[in-house]
């Protein structure tokens, strides 16, 4: 059974707070590698020991035990590109391309409405939405992230910040000095919470000049902060910006500092084979949204070929508006499918390759593989339990395939993040998820009556 509570009691054991014991562990690091007969122990929020179930039983003695027979332990997805907020505007404008979907619909709905306690609960929103499917890290670009950290922070969610940067005034701040100022305090007030960090996010090339883009150069080496930014996503975006600056995107981003090892560029849909050369000596990191790059029609990212130039890279969902999902698994089908179809490949990145990506390469990109990523000991214990046992998924040959090409995020069944378990059963227990969804109800009135 499930949870059973059964503590074990070797002789003269070393004390773990909790012991999972499931049917598979994949660890992700070593690549490649899935363990049968194995256990994972837990202490102070961190990953303890990792070994063979019955070397676990003797050496160790624990508070709780969860056997998980027919399910699979894994890290927990990484999120690299969000706007969580945006999850209140799941579905209000779809089906037009990128310029005129923000332009006509997406500016002046936040414009009206984007306040904090629009922020606010549209983050709450995200954050449960992304913990039910096995995301526990998610890299957030948005407004008021104060909002968000502490919806992150109250539910326990991991999250990295964006110190959001645009070149015009918004309800949040009036100049790039004022958003910048706003940013950095949030990042001083949070700066005792282990799960949360903080990134510089330049919206995009087209939105923020290049005195602000240099200063945020200089501040991110200074505070060793990542750099979270739009990039290359339509070729229109790229055509305008030859016009506008006589240069490409990341042409100008690199001239002004900002493509280096701290870089976390998202989208990067057109890229030439020198770009990607480029961002590779950089020791740039990509975030790729398949799913909002297909419903935007932005194109389809080149990845077999970032491979190919050895880019780290992760994946996003984007927000809720141009997706409408923020679940990992159909970013993680949609890569595998699309790296495959795009090269004429099947053999293009593997079940587990992508889910490399979705783990360690996210965790990597946000400078945080020394914490999470993979379930080595030391790390600290955010990771999944996904149920392969239902009759609709048989027969189960390859756990790891199925991952990628069967698994819904309904399967994922339990979710900890460093240590605390968030969700068991399929059941939350970090929030008041009817309250929430009585407060995104309010704001979809709202929305209603612009
Ligand atoms: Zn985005």
């Amino acid at each position: 059974m499930d949870n059973a509570n059964t503590p074990y009691s070797p002789t003269n054991p070393r004390t773990v707070d909790f012991v999972v014991e499931p049917e598979w562990i994949l660890p992700i690091e070593p690549a490649g590698l899935l363990l049968t007969g194995h256990a994972l122990a837990v202490r102070d929020g961190r990953i303890e020991a990792l070994l063979p179930t019955d070397q676990m039983r003797a050496q160790f003695s624990c508070r709780e035990t969860f056997r998980l027979p027919g399910q699979l332990l894994m890290p927990g997805l990484v999120n690299l590109h969000c706007h969580s907020a945006m999850s209140l505007l799941r579905g209000y404008a779809d089906d037009l391309p990128l310029m005129r979907w923000l332009q006509e619909r997406i500016w002046p709905a936040e414009g009206a409405l984007a306040g904090k306690e629009f922020v606010a609960t549209g983050s709450k929103l995200a954050a449960l939405e992304m913990l039910r499917g096995g995301t526990t890290c998610v890299n957030d670009m948005y407004f008021f992230p104060e909002e968000t950290a502490k919806a992150m922070a109250g539910i326990g969610m991991r999250a990295t910040l964006g110190m959001i940067v645009i070149d015009f005034p918004t309800a949040y701040a009036q100049s790039g000095d004022d958003y910048l100022a706003k940013g950095l305090q949030t990042r001083d007030d949070y700066a005792d919470n282990a799960l949360l960090s903080f990134c510089l996010a330049p919206h995009a090339p087209y939105t923020v000049s290049d005195p602000l883009l240099q200063r945020i150069s200089e501040l991110s080496a200074q505070l060793d902060v990542p750099i979270h930014i739009h990039m290359h996503e339509t070729e229109q975006e790229i055509a305008d910006e030859v016009v506008r600056t006589g240069m490409r995107p990341v042409d100008r981003l690199d001239r002004l500092g900002i493509i280096g090892p701290r870089t976390i560029a998202v989208h990067a849909v057109h890229l030439s084979d020198t770009e990607m050369a480029l961002l590779a000596r950089r020791g740039a990191h990509l975030a790729h949204c398949p799913t909002s790059n297909l419903k935007l029609g932005s194109g389809i990212a080149n990845v077999p070929a970032w491979e190919r130039h050895g880019i780290t890279w992760g994946l996003g969902t984007d927000g809720a508006a141009s997706n409408n999902r923020l679940d990992a698994w159909q970013e993680l089908r949609h890569a595998a499918l699309l790296a495959k179809g795009r090269s004429h490949d099947a053999s293009a990145l593997t079940a587990h390759r992508v889910l490399s990506a979705a783990t360690l390469g996210g965790a990597k990109a946000l400078g945080l593989d020394s914490k999470i990523g993979s379930l080595l000991p030391g790390k600290a214990a955010d990771m999944i339990a996904v149920r392969l046992d239902e009759w609709i998924y048989q027969p189960c040959y390859d756990p790891v395939s199925h991952l990628v090409y069967v698994t819904g995020r309904e399967q994922v069944s339990h979710v900890w993040v460093a240590g605390e378990l968030l969700m068991a059963n399929g059941v939350l227990s970090c929030a008041n998820l009817t309250e929430v969804l009585a407060e995104a109800e309010f704001w979809r009135q709202k929305l209603l009556q612009l």
